[in-house]
């Protein structure tokens, strides 16, 4: 089993939806990102890419690239989701606390978690999301942005398919190693 967390902060701008968890929340400003600004969906990236000691969202899309302008966050998602199967692992659960005063999120939960479901290829039931005020207090409380906050865990589904060595003893020994109920 592996674990990973993974934060998130955009700020507000010009705009009139917030994306979150790949829906289109209404609101009075948008989020200043280049791509879409999902911290939800960043959030989880970061998390399963920590799970998987593979960096951060930033190595994989960085800022500098024109392909990530304006891109859907989904994207990632479902590159992160390849990254993780690819490794021999699946996830187990998830679970995301967007921390905001506004807009109200408790209405486009169920969304948010069917879409994240649907890019992970896991049950809704194995992805939760809520969230919380920051009770006025702080950047969120002052209503200057948006913070997500992930946790995964993630389990071992087959041995991986990127790391098998092609002398079959050293294959076999990797493969019983990776396994290993206790890794
Ligand atoms: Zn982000």
């Amino acid at each position: 089993m592996r674990i990973g967390q993974g934060i998130d902060v955009h700020v507000f701008g010009p705009g009139d939806h917030v994306m979150l968890g790949g829906v289109a929340v209404p609101h009075t400003h948008g989020l200043v990102a280049h791509s879409d600004g999902d911290v939800v969906i960043h959030a989880l990236c970061d998390a399963l890419l920590g799970a998987l000691a593979l960096g951060d969202i930033g190595i994989h899309f960085p800022p500098s690239d024109p392909r990530w302008k304006d891109v859907s966050s989904r994207h990632f998602l479902l590159h992160c989701a390849a990254l993780v199967s690819e490794r021999g692992y699946a996830l187990a659960n998830a679970d995301v606390t967007i921390v905001c005063e506004r807009p109200k999120i408790a209405p486009h939960v169920e969304a948010m978690r069917r879409n994240l479901a649907t890019d992970l290829g896991c049950a809704i039931g194995d992805v939760s999301v809520k969230a919380t005020t920051s009770e006025k207090l702080g950047f969120t409380g002052r209503g200057e942005g948006i913070a997500a906050f992930a946790v995964v865990l993630l389990q071992r589904s087959r041995a991986p398919t990127t790391v098998a060595p092609d002398d079959p003893v050293l294959r076999e020994l990797v493969t019983r190693a990776e396994l290993d109920p206790q890794s």
